[in-house]
Formats: C-alpha cells, sequence, structure tokens
C-alpha cells in the first residue's frame, strides 16, 4: 500500500482532519497550519521549499501558529516522525 500520510503536515506532520493536500496528494487546500502556520499549496510546495520553511521554524523555537491548539503534552520530536518520508 501506497504511504498513508496524507493527513499530516508535510513541514511538521501535524493531523488533521482535512487532508491538506487533497484525496490525491496533488490538490493543496491553502489552509494554514495551526502548528507550524505553514500554507499547504504555497511555501510545502516542493520538497526543497518544505525542509528549508521546517528549518527556519525549528530555528525560531518551533512556535505553534494557534498557540491554543497546541496540546498540553506535545512533543516536537514526536510530531516530526508522522512527516511523509518524502519531506523528511
Ligand atoms: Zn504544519
Amino acid at each position: 500500500m501506497a504511504e498513508d500520510k496524507k493527513h499530516n503536515c508535510h513541514v511538521c506532520g501535524l493531523y488533521s482532519e482535512d487532508l491538506p493536500w487533497g484525496k490525491d496528494g496533488q490538490s493543496p487546500t491553502y489552509i494554514i497550519c495551526d502548528c507550524c502556520g505553514v500554507e499547504f499549496g504555497n511555501e510545502d510546495y516542493t520538497v526543497e521549499s518544505t525542509k528549508k520553511y521546517r528549518e527556519e521554524w525549528i530555528k525560531k523555537g518551533a512556535p505553534w501558529f494557534i498557540s491554543k491548539a497546541k496540546p498540553l503534552n506535545w512533543s516536537l520530536e514526536r510530531q516530526l516522525m508522522n512527516i511523509p518520508n518524502k519531506f523528511k
């Protein structure tokens, strides 16, 4: 079976009920990620731009875009493991 991480942000690995890049993984929703603040289809358009955005976000201390959405026991390391392999 193909990799099944269509619910996860390409930058930070956050799980969302929506499919950030659509059912086919090719149709970005242009929704903003609650966690890293990427706009799906914009800064994560290529693997390179995704890595660059992630690097800068982590350098800033990995702040949540919607700070109240941050879970109490949130772990950056754990969430990063959910990034689709292609974008790691
Ligand atoms: Zn994200």
